[in-house]
């Protein structure tokens, strides 16, 4: 019987390559991902990768390692940006700390830990000396949290195009995530006319407008069928601007929603029936989206949920897939033809959050399962493991 990865992971290499990468300040803005530049390619060399470097700017670097070579390919592609620390930190967030069995530290499960685990799981599959065909990709890519223009995007544009992919940004220890919701960001505004604070009867009060209005948004749902693997649709009112100074009658008020959508329902539908409320409150109300993506969602024959799948029964746990609201880099590549999906060492939502940490045990088991998961997509199993049992 072939020995299951866990026996060849490294888990003091993992641990101290996730500290080493959270020690750098990659905070984007501006990103500096070069910081982790060094780092990313001794690591890259350590498991005998051909390196790439893919960058727009010298100071944000996209670094992919190859193991093998040709089709079918599978790359795992963490980014090395992360949010700004915010406040909160019983810690420096850029000092990481290994404690009870966690890391704690900035970009511990955004995204610095997962790319750790990848390293690990890779570097277990070359230590077991099993074949493969094709080939493995570990990439650290750049600018994830302001739209991935300079990391994954840019990718695609020069021709980036792995067989499959699995981003470690979303999605639970348990849970892979095989399709997102769309986005649709809609800006409403109100036209009022200004005038001093102390006549406010000469001027017309662009804020009072936008009151009036914002009660039937509240309450609002939309309507209409969709897709069975997806949740409703979700609205949120994430932003509102007006008004200049007290002693100013304000002549313009903005407010921005953001609606993630599932598979089924279209954009002119949602639309046509934001169009109806604003009719429907009498209020003067403008309407313009500002941002917008499709849904979508993988095959349920995809190979690479099939391989989660084995993966997953191998070493004794059973799969879930879903999807989910969040949006990741998963949807551009699938939307450029390459099966991806995400999932991840996280078992709550502590991206983003002050103290943010990811548990050793589930960076550990996504290297096991990954490892899993390439040997089922690229692992020479017939010609020479066919007698195990
Ligand atoms: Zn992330």
């Amino acid at each position: 019987m072939r020995k299951d990865f866990s026996k060849y992971l490294d888990k003091e290499g993992m641990i101290e390559l996730a500290c080493e990468l959270i020690k750098k300040r990659t905070v984007n803005p501006p990103g500096s991902e070069y910081l982790t530049k060094d780092i990313v390619i001794s690591s890259l060399k350590e498991i005998g990768a051909k390196i790439e470097i893919i960058e727009k700017d010298k100071t944000r670097p996209n670094i992919l390692g190859y193991i093998g070579e040709g089709k079918p390919s599978i790359a795992i592609l963490a980014h090395m940006d992360v949010v700004p620390p915010g406040n909160g930190w019983l810690n420096d967030p850029f000092s990481p700390r290994v404690k009870e069995g966690k890391i704690y530290g900035r970009g511990a499960i955004d995204n610095k830990g997962p790319y750790a685990a990848g390293w690990a799981g890779i570097k277990a599959i070359l230590k077991s000396g099993l074949p493969f065909k094709g080939s493995i990709i570990l990439g650290a890519v750049a600018d994830e949290e302001r739209g991935s223009k300079m990391g994954v995007e840019y990718l695609l544009e020069r021709g980036f195009s792995p067989s499959f992919c699995l981003i470690p940004d979303s999605g639970g220890i348990k849970k892979a995530i095989i399709g997102e919701k769309g986005l649709l960001q809609v800006c409403f505004s109100t036209q009022g006319k200004s005038a001093h604070g102390s006549t406010p009867r000469q001027g017309e009060n662009a804020i009072y407008k936008m009151i009036d209005f914002l009660p039937f948004l509240k309450r609002f749902k939309f309507k209409g069928e969709y897709h069975p693997a997806f949740d409703e649709p979700t609205l949120n009112l994430g932003e509102i601007k007006g008004g200049e100074a007290p002693n100013i009658v304000p002549d313009r008020c903005e407010t921005i929603l953001d609606i993630r959508y599932p598979l089924g329902m279209s954009k002119e539908n949602l639309l046509k029936q934001l169009q109806e409320l604003i009719k429907k409150s009498g209020a003067e109300v403008e309407m313009r989206v500002i941002s917008f993506n499709y849904p979508h969602l993988l095959k349920e024959d995809d190979p690479l949920i099939s391989a989660f799948r084995k993966a997953g029964e191998r070493i004794k746990i059973k799969m879930d897939f879903g999807t989910a609201g969040g949006i990741t880099v998963a949807k551009n590549l699938y939307f450029r033809g390459i099966s991806s999906l995400s999932h991840s060492p996280a078992e709550e939502n502590m991206a983003h959050q002050a103290n943010e940490y990811v548990k050793i045990d589930n960076l550990l088991f996504c290297a096991q399962l990954w490892a899993e998961v390439i040997y089922e997509l690229l692992g020479e199993k017939q010609k020479h493991y066919l007698h195990s049992s």
